[in-house]
């Protein structure tokens, strides 16, 4: 533990020259976050399990008070709980626990290990808390909800469950997160609680604008609910890197990525507004998708050279030609998805209680 003497100021990167990412209002929680969020999947070692822990620690604190970036998601699921271990250990050397957004998830803790019982939420949720050395969250999810065996575990127990600590002053706000752009609105008319916030993954980035296009973005602000746009990389398919082996995308769009981020590296040479497809797909996702409604965009951050380097990127302009030229390349499999969790009409299944229908006598 790190004595509160040596703590940074609060507030260091007023006096820096990097510029203060914008803030947003997430829905009507009062909560307000920076419109770049720290995505701390990659702490518990998902992508790579080579994660230098004090650099990450570093990333934590400069990314609050060098460059403003006051979200910060986890779950007990990345890396089976070491994001939450590092992340707490991270928080540790920040101010005070108000500077910051912590949001943490429950229900899902392995690749096909999903529990969303109500005494599990609470459970997970004590454990949560511990591991990041916190005595209250901000945002708690429910995570992956296509993957319940229905609906109806995650309207009837989860939720209600989330919404009881919420009410004990536990938790501040409770959503939900998940792929298929359809389950939100299922869960949010069935839902006897009222949800505050939604994580979409994967459909708000350069190949794939669908949160948008589909009008899901739109429904979900006009519902007042605070919307997380994830993963703007699309877990990796828009880096030089590429995605890690276990990316669910189609062969196709994998291919399609692969192919732009060669492209892409060729022009390179001629251009000095961008360095990597990486950093053009962050512009893309927060200073245009980020600006039609969503509160914060979550990249995922591994070490302070990822953080510099994003930060960097969201400092200088953004490449029409290049954009332009990344956009045609990856016009053939725009908005191309793939199947995630129960199947839905299994999912649907079971009604809500309102709608149940009457027991045979
Ligand atoms: P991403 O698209 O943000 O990043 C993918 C990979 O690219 C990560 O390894 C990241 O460290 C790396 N990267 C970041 N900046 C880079 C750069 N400039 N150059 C090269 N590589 C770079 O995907 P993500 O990490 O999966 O998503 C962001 C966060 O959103 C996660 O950490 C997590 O907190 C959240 N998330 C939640 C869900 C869910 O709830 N179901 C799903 C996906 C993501």
């Amino acid at each position: 533990m790190i004595d509160p003497a040596e703590r940074e100021p609060v507030h260091r990167y007023a006096d820096r020259t990097t510029p203060r990412l914008e803030r947003r209002k997430l829905g009507r929680t009062g909560l307000m976050v920076s419109e770049l969020g720290f995505g701390a999947s990659p702490l518990g070692g998902v992508f790579r399990p080579d994660i230098d822990e004090s650099d990450a620690c570093q990333a934590v604190h400069e990314a609050l008070y060098d460059y403003g970036i006051n979200v910060f998601d986890t779950s007990p699921y990345y890396g089976h709980t070491r994001s939450e271990v590092v992340l707490g250990k991270a928080l540790a050397r920040l101010g005070e626990r108000d500077d910051y957004v912590l949001a943490t998830k429950v229900g899902r803790y392995g690749a096909d290990n999903f529990d969303f019982s109500k005494e599990r939420v609470r459970q997970s949720v004590e454990a949560s808390m511990e591991r990041l050395g916190v005595r209250r969250l901000d945002l708690v999810q429910c995570h992956d909800v296509e993957f319940a065996p229905t609906r109806q575990i995650i309207v009837e127990e989860a939720l209600p469950a989330l919404s009881q600590l919420r009410q004990e002053g536990i938790i501040g706000a409770i959503g939900i997160t998940g792929y298929p752009l359809s389950i939100y609105r299922d869960v949010i008319e069935s839902s006897p609680v009222e949800l505050d916030a939604v994580l979409s993954y994967c459909h708000g980035c350069l190949c794939d604008t669908s949160l948008v296009d589909s009008g899901v973005l739109a429904y979900l602000t006009d519902c007042g609910i605070g919307v997380l746009n994830a993963s703007p990389l699309s877990m990796g398919l828009l880096t030089a890197r590429g995605p890690p082996s276990w990316h669910p995308a189609p062969e196709t769009l994998k291919q399609h990525c692969h192919n732009t981020a060669e492209w892409f590296a060729k022009q390179r040479a001629s251009t000095r507004a961008c360095t990597d497809i990486a950093e053009l797909a962050l512009q893309f996702a927060v200073l245009r998708l980020g600006r039609e409604g969503v509160a914060s965009t979550l990249v995922g951050i591994d070490s302070t050279e990822t953080l510099r380097r994003n930060a960097a990127a969201l400092m200088a302009p953004l490449d029409e030609e290049l954009l332009a030229g990344v956009q045609r390349l990856l016009a053939p499999v725009r908005n191309l998805s793939w199947s995630s969790g129960t199947p839905r009409s299994v999912w649907l299944n079971d009604p809500p209680n309102n709608e149940r229908p009457l027991a045979a006598t």
